[in-house]
């Protein structure tokens, strides 16, 4: 392994807890482990659990409410370990946080406790926004939430939700002004044994197959009005502030988990095969493609930790968050191709652990908002601050 790129200035706490993941990984979610569930499109829940008992599905949850209390770069290294092994699976564990974040953020005490203890006692949460109509156009959403005295009534379908078919606990986006467009949505905590709660299909996917995502159907669920999260309206808002938070550490950081894998792996393989009577790292050729992807990951690596040490400074900036994203996604596809290219035919073949990961790169450029939206988003926020 690699070892340059690995000490960031990290503090003797975080160094340990990166070493506690990156040993975790190594024993509970190799490449042949995580086959047969990557097959299966399942999620390994004995790793899963056992990833619950050691807190690691909590580590952002403030320790007042039974988590780790610890903050974005402390995120970010959980994410970068598990990427390092398996995107799917760091995907399971990191969408708990995404999901927490909206109540963290905007929650009283009351919600963060009641949410908090659902994963801090091993469950799994799932973040509710995207609907078939409405995934980059978030204001075109359809789901309402009506208000009936101290209840809101929920209708509507919610899909590509990560956790969405193991999740106890849902964070919801619904209108409760249909007229209003984004500024009449709202945010919700919706427990799954409501009734009128019910998944949906499941989807059968590229890549991330070690992660559950599904369609959520809420059918007249009914909702103490206790249950909204921050004030009516204010649903855009929060998803948009819960994204500045986690585009960093969920996203890019599990992109240069997956990057340095690869690194790793193509680094080795090129030492031992050999074409014409030498092993393929003595050609320039192949040694270019490596320092390219050595080069395009330290820096992304640079950008994420950057955003994620400002995120924990309380410096929220939509630009450098968003890069952050960016920045590690794009570079873990051209990685991803670079490394099967190295690895030749066998890079191609299921035997090889490298077309997985190529599968499982695609997602980054897509979930949390796909990276033509974030260059939106940063240009929007760049003409901002020039005005
Ligand atoms: C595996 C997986 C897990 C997911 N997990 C979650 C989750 O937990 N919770 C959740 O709420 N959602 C989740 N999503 C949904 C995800 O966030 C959306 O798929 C994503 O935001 C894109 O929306 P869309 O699929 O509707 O694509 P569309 O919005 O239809 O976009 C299609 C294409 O058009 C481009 N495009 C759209 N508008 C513009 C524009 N104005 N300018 C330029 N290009 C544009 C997009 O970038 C994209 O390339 C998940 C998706 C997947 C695949």
């Amino acid at each position: 392994m690699n070892n340059t790129v690995l000490d960031f200035g990290f503090t003797p706490d975080q160094k340990d807890l990166q070493m506690m993941v990156r040993e975790f990984g190594e024993k509970e979610l190799t490449w042949e482990k995580m086959r047969e569930f990557d097959d299966r499109g399942e999620i390994p829940m004995e790793a899963y659990k056992k990833a619950a008992e050691m807190g690691l599905t909590a580590i952002t949850i403030p320790e007042e409410f039974g988590g780790a209390g610890m903050g974005q770069v402390e995120n970010a290294i959980l994410s970068e370990e598990l990427g390092y092994w398996n995107g799917g699976f760091a995907t399971t564990v990191l969408a708990n946080g995404l999901a927490f974040d909206p109540v963290l953020l905007f929650g009283n005490d009351e919600q963060k406790a009641y949410y908090a203890k659902y994963i801090v006692d091993g469950g799994f949460a799932a973040f509710a926004l995207t609907e078939a109509n409405a995934g980059s156009d978030a204001g075109a959403l359809r789901t309402t939430a009506v208000k009936e005295g101290d209840e809101y009534v929920i209708n509507g379908c919610k899909c590509f939700i990560t956790n969405g078919g193991v999740a106890d606990v849902y964070t919801v986006f619904a209108l409760t002004d249909p007229d209003a467009g984004a500024r009449g949505l709202s945010c919700f905590i919706v427990e799954r044994d409501r009734k009128g709660v019910s998944v949906g299909k499941e989807e059968d996917k590229l890549g991330i197959r070690t992660s559950n995502t599904c369609e959520v159907i809420f059918d007249n669920v009914r909702i103490p009005a206790k249950n909204l999260v921050g004030q009516e309206g204010k649903g855009f808002k929060i998803a948009m502030t819960t994204f500045d938070l986690t585009r960093p550490a969920a996203v890019g950081a599990g992109t240069i988990g997956g990057a340095r894998f690869l690194i790793d792996q193509c680094v080795q393989y090129a030492m031992v095969r050999t074409t014409f009577g030498q092993p393929i790292l003595t050609n320039q050729a192949i040694q270019f493609k490596i320092a390219d992807m050595e080069i395009g990951t330290q820096a992304a690596r640079a950008l994420v930790y950057r955003a994620a040490e400002m995120l924990d400074a309380g410096v929220v900036d939509t630009t450098i968050a968003a890069s952050a994203k960016v920045a590690g996604s794009d570079n873990l596809l051209k990685v991803s191709a670079e490394a099967i290219q190295i690895f030749g035919g066998n890079g191609y073949s299921r035997e090889y652990p490298i077309a997985t990961i190529y599968r499982d790169a695609k997602i980054y450029q897509i979930y949390e908002g796909t990276n033509e939206i974030q260059r939106m988003v940063i240009i929007k926020s760049m003409l901002k601050a020039y005005m």
